[in-house]
């Protein structure tokens, strides 16, 4: 289904939700990050990327994350690079933080396939976040031989100020402590991705949260979900919002959007830039 309502009766409509729902569940994905100035590619890139630009011709940073350099010391001069500027920076405009304006009377939860931290960063309260495809800020075993991951703050900072030419000193290659293989991103692409303690916690907290709000008014709000893995909030929220009569779907989406017509009366869906509807939504 499409939808072709106005676009201050949705933000209206979706105030209105809002405010009489007992439960908000935000489902965040790379869109909200976009909004919120982290863009992976043109400028920003650019700034930052233009020699692996001009060696290997990436045009994002997404791209040159997956390459298969032949060097650990290139490997980190890029991958300290993209952590640092997207998990240690602070962000340069307010959109996280005018999420949480907004929410943060109600009981709420987060769940993101967003790695970068912002939620937390902004003051969301941590005991309501999960992350489920991990964090820039954490290393973890290559292999992986532990289920244990490591904060890497003051490794990717230094590997940030001593390179030179694309590539960080020798030294400063991280190998896990248990068996010296490579360390590597905590970063979901594959079955080696490590799902630790805090993730099982955060996991166990969600699951718990949708339980106790079952058949309550619960709003779920979409913000940002791209195409490239709907399977772990966009579908879900689908499905919940179909067995509670009393729950309502929101979705705001920069590109098209689309939802099932078995939920069409229970679905809110903006087809606008993110920072702009948190923004109405804040002044109406
Ligand atoms: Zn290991």
């Amino acid at each position: 289904m499409k939808s072709t309502e106005n676009y201050f009766k949705q933000i209206e409509r979706l105030k209105n939700v809002l405010d009489i729902s007992d439960a908000v569940i935000i489902g965040a994905g790379a869109g909200l990050s976009t909004s919120a100035g982290f863009t992976y590619s043109g400028e920003r890139f650019d700034k930052y990327f233009s020699d692996f630009k001009n060696k290997y011709g990436f045009t994002d940073m997404y791209y040159g994350g997956f390459y298969p350099y032949k060097s650990p010391e290139e490997y980190w001069a890029y991958w300290s690079r993209y952590v640092y500027i997207n998990r240690y920076e602070p962000a340069k405009s307010t959109v996280y933080t005018d999420l949480l304006e907004l929410i943060k009377e109600k009981d709420y939860f987060v769940i993101t396939t967003n790695v970068d931290h912002q939620f937390q960063k902004s003051g969301f309260d941590k005991h309501r976040l999960f992350y489920t495809q991990g964090d820039y800020g954490l290393f973890q075993c290559s292999v992986p031989c532990h289920n244990k991951t490591y904060n890497n703050e003051d490794i990717i900072k230094q590997m940030m100020k001593e390179q030179k030419n694309m590539r960080i000193p020798t030294d400063l290659i991280p190998y896990c402590p248990k068996c010296g293989k490579p360390m590597t991103m905590n970063l979901r692409s594959d079955n080696r991705f490590v799902e630790d303690d805090g993730w099982h916690i955060a996991a166990e907290r969600y699951s718990n949260f949708i339980r106790r709000h079952k058949n309550m008014k619960v709003l779920f709000f979409e913000l940002g979900i791209g195409e490239n893995t709907p399977v772990i909030i966009k579908y879900t929220f689908w499905n919940m919002t179909y067995e509670n009569p009393n729950a309502v779907y929101a979705c705001v989406n920069l590109k098209n959007y689309i939802y099932p017509n078995e939920i069409k009366k229970q679905s809110i869906c903006i087809n606008s830039d993110i920072r702009k509807v948190i923004l109405d939504l804040k002044h109406c």
